[in-house]
């Protein structure tokens, strides 16, 4: 395992100019704060490099605040990478002792399935090439702040997050229940989950309303692991459906972890959202 999209592939150094430091304790996991409504690879790239720009240029730091971010799609991005203070805690020993990750979602939004995954990923890789703690926190256990939000601080407390890479999700309740006309966010969850299990041309548009287009793939994702799945099978998340397309989400991602078969791009990249604020508690002895 290595990480899916290194500093290089943005255009910047291949490695951080930020400090040096060997965090063992364990990963943190942030929140942009605003909505995002990011929805694809190109999306996600413009959305790094942004956070970048802001703390860079906006902020005066050395390099961009997190060690990682996890797009939309689940890919792990390099930010200042292995061995380097990051600046997104704001303790200087929360700098020092932990990496950070940020999910390129915010407000009301939930991360989707394949951000759990990824970030399960990312955990068992410093776990087992780097030496660093399975522990993971949220930013809001250091200091005072909203981040990371309600949604992924609930998967903190409760253990998702710890989980080994191709655990089920906690995702398939969500997508419950859920039926042909039905629009918003657990729509679009199911959505993507569906583009990310692979049909991605069935899906279409990541629109968050459960059209024709969502009803074919989830029929087609029943398929995919051995249902009948006629016609109609599409049109309901039954307790079947959702453990079927998990189970064609669950091996989509295995087959990417084993050889990156899909790392595709596409989609038109989003508004460029406000970064986090990140705030700062006492005395920083090292650059950010
Ligand atoms: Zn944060």
């Amino acid at each position: 395992m290595t990480i899916d999209y290194p500093r290089t592939y943005f255009g910047w150094s291949s490695t951080s100019p930020a400090d040096y430091a060997t965090p063992r304790s364990g990963l943190v996991i942030h929140y942009n704060g605003d909505a995002t409504n990011l929805t694809s690879h190109a999306g996600c790239v413009s959305y790094w490099k942004g956070v970048r720009n802001s703390h860079v240029n906006g902020n005066g730091w050395a390099d961009l605040g997190y060690s990682f971010g996890i797009s939309v799609d689940g890919h792990i991005f390099e930010g200042r990478g292995l061995t380097r203070y990051q600046a997104a805690q704001g303790t200087t020993a929360g700098n020092r002792d932990w990496y950070s990750v940020s999910l390129m979602i915010g407000g009301s939004e939930r991360p989707t399935a394949a951000q759990i995954e990824g970030v399960r990923r990312l955990r068992a890789w410093l776990m087992a090439e780097h030496g660093v703690s399975g522990t993971v926190r949220g930013h809001r256990d250091f200091i005072s702040t909203s981040c990371p939000g309600s949604p992924l601080y609930a998967l903190v407390t409760d253990g998702t997050f710890t989980k080994p890479p191709g655990a089920i999700t906690t995702e398939v309740s969500d997508m419950l229940g859920l039926k042909k006309g039905d629009s918003g966010e657990r729509v679009k969850l199911l959505q993507l989950k569906l583009k990310n299990a692979g049909f991605s041309d069935v899906v279409g548009t990541i629109d968050a309303d459960y059209g024709p287009a969502t009803a074919e793939a989830v029929r087609q994702a029943r398929a995919s692991v051995g249902s009948a799945a006629g016609a109609g099978w599409g049109d309901r998340m039954t307790p079947d459906a959702c453990e079927q397309v998990d189970r064609a989400f669950a091996r989509r991602q295995a087959e990417i972890m084993i050889g990156r078969a899909d790392l595709s791009t596409g989609g038109s990249s989003g508004d460029l959202p406000a970064t986090e604020t990140v705030a700062v508690s006492g005395q920083l002895t090292v650059k950010r």
